[in-house]
């Protein structure tokens, strides 16, 4: 059941998704992902659900897009449920303040990645995740977190995004061999990456997105993936090391942990009060959502949900 609608809510998301489109501040798509680098920039989605159950948004919210990195929250969420603490043997909890697909702490920290968000670190936690078992058990673990994060069965892979990214990837796969050169991978570096491929193809809108939050967002009635004192801690990834080297930025102007993708999908997080979806394809150049930015920054101020 949905609790009462809350109209400035609504009326606020109105606005944003009308002052975004009224800037066409878009910025350009990914363009190393062949498969994303066509899709028009000029696109815009919002959702948010609050922990009353009622559900708000605006834009393109029934439009799916490629949720990228942001699948490195679901996949941590699902090799913590798997290894536990033991991960943080293999990666870190610090911000790196370097680029997402950056190989040049991995030389002198050692193979260790600094945190789960960049991809290095996204790498070794899907190894985590897969290690002694086949991709395929490894992708439904981590899509049946999202499902069931969502209550919703209608999420899926896009193949051919993965695909796309697989042709094209030689920066990953440097990452990779990187990481297995200091004994940091258990699987062969092929196997850990096309499952790293394949979980960022998972596709959502932004309102199964913004559900799918709905656990961080420490919802009391959440579906129970995930426990309290364990989201807290991604929450704090979030904040500290979601957007790469745009992390401090994003703090500053929005005050919300986050978790952006190059898909253009952003997941914000108002612990306590809201679980926020966002997308715009174009992205900024730190690789994070131009316009989806902007209006987390908007909606955090119109709705005053900055935790500082
Ligand atoms: N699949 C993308 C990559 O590995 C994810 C990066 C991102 O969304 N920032 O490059």
């Amino acid at each position: 059941m949905s609790g009462p609608k809350n109209t400035a809510l609504q009326a606020a998301l109105t606005k944003i998704d009308q002052t975004v489109r009224d800037e066409a501040d878009w910025g350009a798509p990914a363009q190393y992902i062949p498969q994303l680098a066509a899709i028009d920039p000029a696109q815009f989605a919002i959702s948010v659900c609050l922990e009353n159950g009622a559900e708000y948004s605006a834009g393109q919210s029934d439009t799916r897009f490629s949720i990228q990195s942001i699948s490195k929250v679901f996949a941590l969420i699902a090799a913590l449920g798997r290894v536990g603490d033991a991960l943080w043997n293999r990666v870190g909890r610090e911000p790196s303040g370097t680029s997402f697909d950056s190989v040049i702490l991995l030389e002198s920290e050692k193979g260790r990645p600094r945190n789960p968000f960049v991809n290095a670190g996204a790498i070794v936690t899907t190894d985590a995740l897969l290690s002694g078992r086949e991709p395929r058990l490894a992708l439904a673990e981590i899509i049946g977190i999202v499902r069931a994060m969502a209550s919703d069965d209608d999420i899926h892979i896009d193949a051919s995004v993965a695909r796309s990214e697989k042709a094209t990837g030689a920066r990953n796969k440097a990452l990779a061999h990187y990481l297995d050169s200091h004994g940091n991978l258990d699987s062969e570096p092929e196997l850990t990456l096309g499952t790293y491929f394949h979980q960022c193809a998972i596709e959502m809108t932004t309102l199964q997105l913004a559900r799918a939050g709905r656990g961080l967002a420490g919802f009391a009635n959440a579906p129970s993936v995930l426990p309290l004192r364990r989201a807290k801690r991604i929450n704090a990834l979030m904040m500290t090391c979601g957007h790469y080297d745009g992390s401090g930025e994003f703090a500053f102007r929005v005050g919300l942990p986050g978790k952006s993708g190059v898909g253009g999908g952003l997941l914000v997080i108002a612990p306590g009060r809201a679980s926020i979806g966002i997308w715009s394809p174009g992205l900024d150049h730190y690789g994070n959502s131009k316009a989806g930015t902007r209006a987390a920054a908007l909606l955090s101020n119109a709705m005053r949900w900055s935790v500082f």
